[in-house]
């Protein structure tokens, strides 16, 4: 039978201890089957042949076929060096060696046809190879495996240690050879017909010593569906068993408080969006599973509402709602929003905070516990243990790249019973979830991060508002910026002034803050103009009157940290200024950025920096200038920063990717996605025996990530 791909490394021939061991620790390969997923990094392209009078400076490496006519020492400032001329039949070239003169004098031949491979430089009015890869034409012509040559991962230690690329390659053949290059299949006879994929060993063969593009070509994608096919078969399956084991609170009708406010409150009408993604809340709510659904919408999309009337189902059907949100400024700003209406409905709706004292939180904690109390809004402050509800329905996180996984699954628990060994234990069922964010996950990535929640998208906006308009100004011009700032607020405007805070340098960050607030408070005189300043280091009722102050229109100016970021709403704000913008990411810009044109009025946006600007700085900037839509700027995010960054992606094993990439092969994402919950939807246990090579494979996967027991 074949080779066992488990064996160590050790055991394949020309590897030996040592090398095993610098394979382990530099590539971390420890088995055959780690070393044939050793995938090249790109290939060099040995297929086309250049003539001298075709080369160009700055190019990629080339070959070139010619003689070699002389021979020549030239004296350097240290040592010499050799120089032969190369010819062909349109010009000369020098080939250049530093070291091993003689071997070189006594082994290459003159006036014989050579292959020369390697990088140009443009020297003394020619072209010149250093230490160029040799082979003799009628050699060269004979070997096959060197069309396309491929290039390894590697790091300086494997190199000098002696394993280069070319040890690399030869090791790698050993592996071919020992295999016969016979492979098991990992994928079903019908993906593969379907979807004209080569075989297995094929590929594997053409990735590693492809014999030209198209075979390379067809090798990859063959590979790369496999990757992505079995990272989609495992969340989808770990969401069918999620689905199937957790049971949901059946919210059964659609009753007064959802039709009253719906026919008689409602502030505006409704986006299409808006009313898509309530009937599909609706439809989670109503099944007898448990929702778990992430609902994006940009900044300004209306989410707060679809929220609200998601609520009222849940109570309709005499259950609990909370909403938390992840600062105590944009608790208070969703309470006093909500509470409006609540009032027009008769619904108890309180606030817990970390402010709340002691009687507050008596009194909420006792109304919760006998259900008098419908809606609680908050902080984290929700998630302490003394917070119990009667029945909670339904579970609302605002802007949920503030929460942690861990936070999410902690409100799990709040359900009807309360202790969660107990819940667990006896199947008890949780509340309905459902996650609100600005911060768009870009799609690729929300289906490979998130197939375990259903997403909700709200790509609209409401009608009316005209997009914001965004601008990049040095600081050198900030007396212009000023200028129109004071025009603006002569039209009744109000303006943010926002200031980056980091805990590295949080220091050098208040001090920029204090002198930019001094310096505002200088140019905007008082009585005339009255300035709020809100940041992380001030009490929060201090913060709150604050901010109280700009949202009344007491103030003008609002000079803050990055602690106003989120959700806040004043929608008479009319300019937002970034200071020192290149120190901030992308998604923080837009969501800064989304706090202003909330309103009728056009809106502005000024990012702020120095002249010093990283290209990723200046990327950013430029993106931010030339679009508003965040599902845009997200993807320039996930490719400046990678998806490592972005939230969620930890845990997910999208990153350690071999061979697919997350955005350039976002079509065989949705294919791989579109297949493996075809096959899964006609043979859920994988049971059938055209899917054998699946299930073998899925388990020896699942063996090793141990991952299997959610299927078992
Ligand atoms: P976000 O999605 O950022 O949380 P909000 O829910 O705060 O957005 O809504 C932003 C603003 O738009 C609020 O002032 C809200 O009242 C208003 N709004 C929401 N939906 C509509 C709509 N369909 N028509 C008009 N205004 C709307
Ligand atoms: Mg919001």
């Amino acid at each position: 039978m074949s080779v066992n791909l488990q064996t160590p490394i050790d055991y394949l021939k020309g590897v030996g201890p040592n090398r095993a061991e610098l394979l382990r620790k530099e590539l971390g390969i420890h088995t055959y089957q780690d070393l044939i997923n050793l995938f090249p990094n790109r290939y060099l392209d040995r297929t086309t042949y250049y003539k001298i009078n075709q080369l160009q400076q700055n190019s990629a490496e080339v070959q070139v076929i010619g003689q070699i006519i002389k021979f020549e020492e030239v004296a350097q400032k240290r040592g010499k060096r050799l120089v032969a001329t190369f010819q062909d039949d349109t010009g000369t070239m020098e080939l250049v060696w530093f070291r091993g003169h003689k071997w070189i004098r006594e082994n290459l031949k003159r006036n014989t046809p050579y292959v020369v491979f390697g990088k140009t430089n443009w020297f003394n009015g020619k072209f010149s190879m250093p230490h160029p890869d040799m082979e003799l034409l009628k050699d060269h012509e004979k070997s096959l495996q060197s069309a396309m040559q491929p290039i390894y991962p590697s790091t300086e230690k494997l190199t000098n240690k002696g394993i280069s690329n070319r040890v690399l390659i030869k090791i790698i053949q050993q592996l071919f050879t020992e295999t016969k290059g016979q492979f098991t299949e990992t994928l079903s006879p019908e993906l593969l017909e379907n979807l004209h994929l080569v075989s297995k060993s094929q590929a594997l063969f053409n990735v590693h010593f492809p014999q030209n593009q198209e075979l390379l070509t067809k090798a990859q994608y063959r590979l790369k569906f496999e990757e992505l096919f079995y990272i989609q078969l495992q969340l989808i399956l770990k969401n069918l068993i999620h689905k199937s084991k957790i049971k949901g609170l059946p919210f059964h009708h659609v009753g007064d408080y959802f039709n009253t406010f719906f026919n008689t409150h409602l502030p505006f009408e409704l986006t299409q969006a808006q009313k898509r993604v309530l009937k599909e809340i609706r439809t989670d709510l109503g099944s007898q599973a448990q929702m778990n659904r992430l609902l994006q919408g940009d900044v300004g999309s209306g989410k707060t509402i679809v929220a609200f009337m998601s609520m009222l189902m849940a109570l309709d059907n005499g259950f609990q709602a909370c909403l938390m949100a992840p600062t105590e400024i944009l608790s208070v700003q969703h309470y006093n929003g909500l509470i409006e209406w609540c009032n027009k409905l008769n619904i108890s709706i309180k606030i817990l905070t970390g402010s709340s004292n002691t009687s507050e939180r008596k009194e909420i904690h006792e109304n919760l516990e006998n259900g008098q109390l419908q809606i609680l809004i908050g902080t984290h402050a929700l998630l302490e243990d003394t917070v119990k509800f009667k029945n909670l329905g339904l579970a609302i996180i605002d802007e949920q790249h503030r929460f942690g996984v861990a936070q999410r699954s902690k409100l799990w628990h709040k359900g009807p019973n309360q202790n969660p060994e107990k819940a667990l234990a006896q199947n008890a069922v949780p509340p309905h979830i459902l996650i609100m964010t600005a911060t768009p996950i870009p799609r690729t990535l929300a289906m490979s991060v998130y197939g375990d929640l259903d997403i909700s998208l709200i790509d609209e906006l409401p009608p009316g508002r005209q997009a914001i308009k965004t601008v990049h100004r040095y600081d050198k011009n900030r007396l212009k910026v000023f200028r129109f700032i004071r025009d603006e607020i002569e039209k009744g405007r109000q303006i943010y002034v926002v200031y980056p805070l980091i805990q590295e340098s949080e220091k050098m960050d208040y001090k920029d803050l204090m002198d930019g607030y001094a310096s505002i408070e200088r140019d905007f005189p008082k009585p005339k103009y009255q300035i709020s300043i809100v940041h992380g280091k001030m009490k929060a009722a201090d913060k709150d009157y604050e901010m109280q102050r700009f949202v009344k229109g007491e103030t003008q100016i609002m000079v803050a940290t990055t602690v106003i970021e989120v959700g806040v709403n004043v929608p008479n704000a009319s300019v937002m200024v970034i200071e020192s913008a290149e120190r901030f990411g992308l998604s923080q810009l837009h969501q800064l950025r989304g706090r202003v044109g909330r309103g009728a009025e056009q809106s502005y946006c000024i990012l702020m920096t120095s002249h010093k600007l990283s290209n990723d700085s200046k990327t950013r900037l430029e993106t931010m200038v030339r679009t508003n839509d965040g599902f845009e700027i997200a993807e320039v995010d996930l490719k400046l920063r990678g998806p490592g960054d972005i939230m969620g992606t930890q845990q997910s094993g999208v990153l350690n990717l071999k061979i697919a990439d997350l955005i350039k092969d976002n079509d065989i994402l949705k294919s791989a996605r579109y297949y493996a919950k075809q096959i899964l939807n006609n043979d859920p246990s994988l049971s059938s025996p055209s899917n054998k090579a699946i299930l073998n494979t899925y388990r020896q996967m699942a063996k090793y990530r141990n991952i299997w027991n959610y299927i078992s």
